[in-house]
């Protein structure tokens, strides 16, 4: 991993862009005015991104959107990742994060996968001090949590990043180890 200070609004934007123009799903991202900086690694934190929108695509082949929700708590950004599809059921819900799981129900059987992705995902989200549950019912939906806490300017203790406007965040990235 490879930690800097993370324009997080600008990177869920990037990814969620990955989608436009795809014939299924309308991707729709909720975010606030001020833009969050986290402390991630880039190229793993895209990785998590990707992982979690395609599930949440995927496995919502009738539903026309997904819906991203980013919004400040306190010192954390949560990001939610909601989704209008299968759901996932009750006996599921304890190893959906252990590597090769993959839930075996007909209504899900002619769409591939290894059974990595989450598992792959909760380990980044845990490798920057954050965390990823899910709520989920089946035939509604599912709603992933990703909660990352945000930047610090000099580490634990100091005062967090949250920028306005202008977006410049080259002070940071000198500091950042
Ligand atoms: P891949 O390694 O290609 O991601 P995968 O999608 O099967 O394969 P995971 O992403 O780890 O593996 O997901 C594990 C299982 O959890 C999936 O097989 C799927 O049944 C279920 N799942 C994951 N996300 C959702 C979702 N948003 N809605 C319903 N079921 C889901
Ligand atoms: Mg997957």
């Amino acid at each position: 991993y490879h930690y800097e200070p993370v324009e997080w609004n600008a990177l869920v934007r990037e990814v969620a862009e990955q989608w436009k123009g795809r014939p299924t799903h309308e991707i729709r991202l909720h975010v606030p005015g001020d833009s969050l900086v986290v402390r991630g690694d880039p190229d793993r934190l895209r990785q998590l991104l990707h992982n979690v929108i395609s599930n949440a695509v995927k496995y919502s082949p009738g539903a026309d959107r997904v819906d991203l929700y980013l919004e400040r708590e306190g010192d954390h950004a949560v990001l939610r990742v909601q989704d209008y599809g299968l759901g996932i059921p009750e006996e599921a819900k304890d190893k959906m994060f252990t590597k090769f799981y993959r839930v075996d129900n007909t209504d899900r059987r002619q769409i591939g996968g290894t059974g990595l992705g989450l598992a792959i995902c909760k380990e980044i989200a845990e490798a920057h001090d954050g965390s990823l549950r899910f709520e989920s019912e089946m035939g509604a939906g599912t709603t992933f949590f990703l909660d990352l806490p945000l930047y610090r300017e000099e580490g634990v203790g100091g005062s967090l990043v949250i920028l306005e406007d202008d977006v410049n965040l080259s002070h940071l990235m000198a500091e950042a180890v």
